[in-house]
């Protein structure tokens, strides 16, 4: 079993792992490894240089050949980060995935050099929080912040932005001597184009970010209508394994559960419309189907986002 403090393996099927984010490490969303046969596919590529290269070295420990193409499912860091250990294989995304790289990345690499004076200063702050009393829910994503700071600070100064080298538009289909496997962009749902791999042989997807398991998904950069559009895709898919990009590995049914999410906040916002334009957001309480799941602080930032969206 490959060790690091980055993630967890989870074989999934045979020749796939799911490389499941550890709560406290430098890698914040799940990536993949998939046997392709004569060469090694990887999926997702972590939030920080350090995770990407136990990434490189989870690939090589477990399939022992040569990694060819590596898949960033949508633009935001803690997908793309680790892209830098990838520079001698093929990057693929989507078109626009790329472009909105090229948009962010740098620019946050810029902004963060600057405030790494400040990081200390953050740090301690945090730890300071930690010791209130809170409920498990907020200590726990306290916690996580701490560790994400920490895995930030210490990746800054080595971190280099990394590009995809190969774009597609709708779909691509890549094949092995062992597995085919499409690239499917499903549109508009957690950013602007997010991109799915599809197994059919294994009826298992790496779906990234338009599914979280037990965690607040983000709508913020994206939009909530095109979003359910996007899961409805996915359902038709003939796929029973679903890896999501935050949390453990799901099965199908649980697309239902996040389209049940979304509109849930859709109708919470629109009820705040209703009320009162100038309702404060943090007076409403997470609905309880949702109140165990990780960063309740995103729930929040999701009903500000469309409540705003709703008034204009
Ligand atoms: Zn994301």
């Amino acid at each position: 079993m490959f060790l690091s403090r980055h993630f967890n393996c989870v074989p999934l099927v045979e020749g796939i792992y799911c490389l499941e984010a550890k709560e406290q490490g430098g890698a914040m969303s799940n990536a993949g490894l998939i046997d392709m046969g004569d060469y090694t596919l990887i999926f997702d590529t972590f939030n920080t240089p350090q995770a990407g290269k136990d990434l490189r070295d989870a690939a090589l420990y477990y399939f022992n050949k040569p990694i060819r193409y590596i898949v960033n499912s949508h633009w935001h860091g803690d997908h793309v980060r680790g892209n830098q250990f990838f520079s001698d294989e093929v990057i693929i995304s989507s078109s626009r995935t790329r472009e909105l790289m090229i948009k962010t990345q740098p620019d946050w690499l810029a902004r963060m050099k600057k405030l790494l004076p400040n990081l200390e200063e953050d740090l301690t702050k945090l730890n300071t929080s930690l010791e209130l009393k809170l409920n498990d829910s907020k200590q726990r994503e306290l916690l996580s912040q701490i560790g994400y700071l920490q895995e930030i600070k210490e990746s800054i100064l080595t971190l280099e932005v990394t590009l995809p080298q190969l774009t597609y538009d709708r779909k691509m289909t890549i094949h092995g001597s062992a597995r085919t496997v499409e690239l499917l962009s499903v549109g508009t749902a957690h950013t602007e184009c997010d991109s799915i791999l599809f197994s059919p042989s294994d009826s298992l997807a790496f779906v990234g970010d338009i599914v979280a398991v037990d965690n607040h998904p983000l709508v913020v950069d994206g939009n909530p209508l095109s979003w359910l559009e996007a899961l409805t895709y996915v359902e038709r898919l003939d796929v029973n394994i679903i890896v999501p990009g935050h949390g453990p590995v799901t099965q199908k049914h649980y697309l239902q559960q996040i389209k049940r999410y979304i509109n849930d906040i859709i109708h919470i916002s629109e009820s705040l419309i209703r009320e009162d334009m100038n309702v404060d957001v943090n007076h409403i309480e997470i609905p309880e189907p949702y109140l165990g799941w990780n960063y309740g602080s995103i729930f929040y930032r999701n009903l500000e986002f469309l409540a705003k969206a709703a008034s204009n």
